[in-house]
């Protein structure tokens, strides 16, 4: 390889890592800019998609959804050791792609989990507790594909209690831990879902996310709410207008 040929290979690494980079923030969250939940307004902050037309979470109106028979979500999950980090914004689980779901025919590789307090979509215009975030990635084209549950108080949830426990004591910096979790045993058995074309809920709000809202919340108890609290009590988008986009519900 000669000199100008390594330069011209650079450059298409370059324009690779820039242009990945869009799309999987949610993932990686390099916090070039800073920013918080205060001022949510993220749009006049350097990150103009986030006044997009397609933009998440919304208010999931059920008078209003189309109604109709959905491909169901498989997934195909099996137990993997906690790798931990307290990003700044939330407390995430990361998984190098051995967990997978399955949606009309694709697949889609699990990245990572994470939590908000309280909901970010609402449910006919009520917040539950909070709500987990399970974000798929597909691995050819990059496009996300995110499973929102919510989690509302009831029992405590042992995979929580896991995650909690392991709470990394310093901020942006990734723990790998022996604590194995089996995201299986989280997971309702009834998986029918509510469906639309959103965007990551963080800067810097990229679109052609495909969100599931699963119907049948997971119950977490409030000692386990308290416990995330204490170290978040506010993060989560408001939510943002519907536009011209169709909501389906998963009936059958
Ligand atoms: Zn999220």
């Amino acid at each position: 390889m000669n000199q100008f040929s390594i330069i011209k290979v650079f450059i298409i690494m370059l324009a690779i890592a820039v242009g990945s980079c869009s799309k999987t923030e949610d993932i990686v969250k390099p916090d070039v800019i800073h920013w918080n939940y205060e001022h949510p307004d993220w749009q006049t902050q350097g990150f103009s998609e986030c006044a997009g037309p397609i933009q998440s979470p919304v208010d999931i109106q059920t008078n209003s959804t189309i109604k109709v028979d959905l491909p169901n979500l498989d997934f195909n999950y099996s137990a993997f050791p906690i790798k931990i980090i307290d990003n700044g914004h939330t407390l995430q689980v990361n998984n190098n792609g051995t967990n997978r779901v399955v949606y009309n025919k694709k697949t889609y590789d699990f990245k990572q989990f994470h939590f908000h307090y309280h909901s970010e979509h609402l449910l006919d215009g009520v917040a539950s507790d909070m709500e987990l975030h399970l974000v798929h990635q597909d691995p050819s084209s990059g496009a996300l594909l995110v499973v929102g549950y919510f989690l509302k108080k009831g029992v405590a949830n042992s995979l929580f209690e896991s995650v909690l426990s392991n709470w990394p004591k310093q901020k942006e910096t990734e723990v790998s831990t022996t604590t194995s979790i089996d995201l299986n045993s989280l997971l309702p058995s009834d998986n029918r879902y509510y469906t639309y074309m959103g965007s990551l809920t963080t800067p810097p709000c990229s679109q052609g996310v495909m969100f599931f809202i699963v119907k049948t919340p997971i119950e977490v108890s409030s000692a386990q709410i308290d416990q995330f609290k204490a170290h978040y009590d506010h993060n989560a988008r408001p939510v943002q207008p519907l536009n011209s986009r169709l909501l389906y519900e998963d009936i059958l």
